[in-house]
């Protein structure tokens, strides 16, 4: 479970979602490790998911997805209002070229797709922007202010760990409709004061103290969300069951004929799950029951 808080000033002009999300990320890593450069980009993303998922609606959902040229490829990360999070990445062995150092280098040149489902709506909410440096949290600013036209500080920072992550968390402030250019100076002005995230979150930050210095000056009120963002992949035994089925009968007659229980892991989370040959043959004749389209 994390720890999510939300301001609005009384002016009603600047939102702030704050987080420390170490637990949830670490829940991420529970079944499969990642190179410290995968883990935390994928730190990062889930956390920009999270906060940006908290500031919609009841049953809605933000899908982030990075797609770069470097050696991490792509990491999707999503959320829902509701707190539900989960996080993947192509290559999560991942290292930084020889020589480089700036973790954007991970991505490389790419873009940004942002999903924003809609229930009600039969296509979800499409945007992409270009990577701005592929460090995540610049990438997610950049599409608040291309895409909606929101200027936006957003401040993700994660440190690895030999298991999963040392810390993990950040924040996002957005301007809203009606800001003045007086706001925009002042948040500009403070931020040269503000202590690293990083260097908050290990000292054992609350979510509100990574965001001190803007809380002091303005007033804000704190808007309670009802729900903590927590890992959740969604993977159960039926979903294994039928993506083996999409694999074709050719690949289940070859996981019967191996006649061992066969363990699938989940490609999200890395949750294994054991299917025996029994329960493979099940699923091979059902495939002959139904027509393939
Ligand atoms: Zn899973």
């Amino acid at each position: 479970m994390a720890d999510l808080k939300k301001y609005l000033s009384k002016d009603g002009t600047i939102r702030i979602a704050t987080v420390i999300s170490t637990d949830t990320v670490n829940d991420a890593f529970r079944y499969f490790e990642a190179s410290p450069l995968a883990k935390t980009l994928m730190a990062r993303a889930i956390t920009g998911a999270i906060l940006m998922a908290s500031q919609m609606k009841e049953r809605l959902s933000t899908a982030l997805h990075f797609i770069g040229e470097g050696p991490v490829q792509s990491i999707f990360a999503s959320a829902h209002y509701e707190g539900g999070a989960k996080v993947y990445c192509e290559n999560r062995n991942a290292e930084l070229p020889e020589g480089v150092t700036q973790l954007g280098a991970g991505l490389g040149s790419g873009r940004l797709d942002v999903i924003q489902s809609r229930p009600f709506e039969r296509e979800p909410l499409r945007g992409t922007v270009e990577l701005y440096t592929g460090e995540i949290g610049d990438d997610i600013a950049y599409y608040l202010n291309q895409s909606h036209q929101i200027p936006a500080i957003v401040s993700l920072a994660a440190r690895p760990a030999e298991k999963g992550v040392e810390i993990a968390g950040g924040f996002i402030i957005e301007l809203m409709p009606g800001y003045t250019e007086e706001t925009i100076q002042k948040l500009e002005n403070l931020q040269p004061l503000m202590e690293s995230t990083a260097k908050k979150l290990q000292h054992g930050a609350k979510p509100e103290d990574l965001i001190d210095i803007y809380l002091d000056h303005f007033e804000f009120e704190e808007v309670i969300h009802p729900y903590k963002p927590h890992y959740q992949c969604g993977c159960s035994l039926d979903r294994v069951e039928r993506s083996l089925m999409l694999l074709g009968p050719g690949t289940l007659d070859e996981m019967i004929e191996e006649k061992e229980t066969a363990e699938i892991a989940c490609e999200f989370c890395g949750c294994k799950y054991e299917l025996t040959v029994d329960a493979l043959q099940k699923l091979r004749n059902s495939l002959d029951q139904t027509p393939v389209h």
